[in-house]
């Protein structure tokens, strides 16, 4: 007889839940849908997107604090590189604004700069390095317009009835259902926390290591009324504390008065003060980006933001994992190498792996 997540024989998949509306859950959502198979995104969080992030904050140096002169300022990844033809073609035709048509990202020319352990400062590699216009999230707005995502629902755990085919609880108690394949696309300690409450614990050891690699980072935006006069938009300064200061308003397309700038803590950092106060953590952040920068103008407002699971360490991965015998599959940057690009291939290369394998079957 068969019990609850057992493994009956893997069948063809026409459609498929995806945990997650990152950019490794939208590309995944929009290669499957080129290839004829149904697909529903499940995200927890108000929108899509994931870690390329953008917060709205009130323009204070505008004079109000009302809609009108709201900003965006990215909070997650500040900007991303195409070195993958695959990822250019892919944007090209998907990252294009739903009512324009135009693209939603572009170059940043900004000029970037980081300091040797000697304390001389040197500029970043040359590389085209891109942002979302005028904000990150403008990509995952056009990737997610034709897309079925459940917005504001927590998956659970995933329960496998007789049937065989998958249904999905969320953190409500609703049940949706039935997928011939479930694709988790959250970063590894939450999708052992799913795994392991649908009964599948065996997975876990095949992504067990990568739990660990998962680190911190503590944003900090601040709003400075006046141009603090740098001749750069970016650094990486020798510091315990700080570890990356962005100027977000020399991305193209953000047309803010001052200067929004966005500061990252280090990894091991922002690991030791997971649960110091905000105030603490943006005195230390402020200060450390005062003395990498040697100026001494104070912001006329700062917000914090802090990510659990915001980059890994893995320098390279397995692409995917695929789980034929349960028909699940897990994506996302971690498994390949990290970063906005990395979260594209890893979700290029399940999709390519289906394919030659006959596991897709599309709606007839
Ligand atoms: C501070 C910071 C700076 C960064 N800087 C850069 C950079 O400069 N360049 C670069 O290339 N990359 C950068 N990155 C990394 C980049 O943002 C990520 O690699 C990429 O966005 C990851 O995409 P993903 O789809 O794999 O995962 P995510 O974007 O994390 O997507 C996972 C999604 O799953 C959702 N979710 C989680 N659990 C559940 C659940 N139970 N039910 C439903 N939904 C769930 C989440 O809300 C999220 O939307 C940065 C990240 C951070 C946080």
């Amino acid at each position: 007889m068969t019990m609850f997540n057992e493994s009956p024989k893997p069948t063809v998949i026409r459609k498929a839940a995806i945990i997650g509306s990152g950019i490794s859950g939208l590309t995944a959502a929009l290669r499957l849908n080129e290839a004829g198979v149904e697909t529903v995104l499940f995200e927890k969080s108000r929108g899509p997107g994931g870690r390329l992030a953008s917060k709205r904050l009130a323009d204070l140096a505008h004079g109000s604090a009302d809609a009108s002169a709201d900003v965006s300022v990215d909070i997650g990844a500040q900007y991303f590189t195409v070195r993958n033809p695959s990822f250019r073609s892919f944007l090209n035709r998907y990252a294009r604004d739903p009512d324009s048509g135009s693209e939603t990202y572009d170059q940043w020319h900004g000029r970037l700069r980081y300091q040797a352990s000697d304390g001389d400062w040197d500029a970043f590699h040359a590389e085209t390095r891109y942002v979302g216009v005028p904000r990150m999230t403008a990509i995952s707005r056009a990737l997610a317009q034709t897309l079925d995502i459940r917005t504001g629902v927590r998956i659970e755990r995933l329960i496998r009835p007789l049937t065989g085919q998958w249904h999905l609880n969320d953190s409500e108690g609703a049940e949706y259902g039935p997928f011939d394949a479930v694709i988790l696309t959250v970063p590894p300690a939450q999708a052992e926390e799913i795994i392991l409450n649908s009964h599948l614990d065996p997975l876990v050891n095949a992504f067990s290591d990568d739990i660990d690699l998962m680190q911190a980072c503590w944003t900090v935006v601040a709003q400075y009324e006046n141009g603090l006069g740098l001749d750069y938009e970016g650094l990486q300064p020798q510091s315990d504390v700080l570890q990356w200061a962005g100027n977000n308003s020399s991305k193209p397309g953000r047309n803010t008065s001052g200067e929004w700038w966005v500061l990252h803590g280090r990894p091991d950092w922002s690991d030791e003060h997971q649960d110091s106060p905000k105030a603490y953590v943006e005195k230390a952040l402020l200060d450390a980006f005062s003395l990498a920068t040697d100026t001494g103008s104070q912001p006329i407002q700062v917000h914090s933001h802090r990510w659990l699971y915001a980059k890994s360490s893995a320098k390279a991965g397995p692409g995917h994992l695929w789980f034929a015998e349960h028909q699940v599959a897990l994506i996302g940057d971690w498994l390949s190498g990290g970063r906005v690009e990395g979260a594209f291939e890893s979700a290029d290369s399940l999709i390519r792996e289906w394919k030659k394998t006959g596991d897709l079957q599309p709606r007839g």
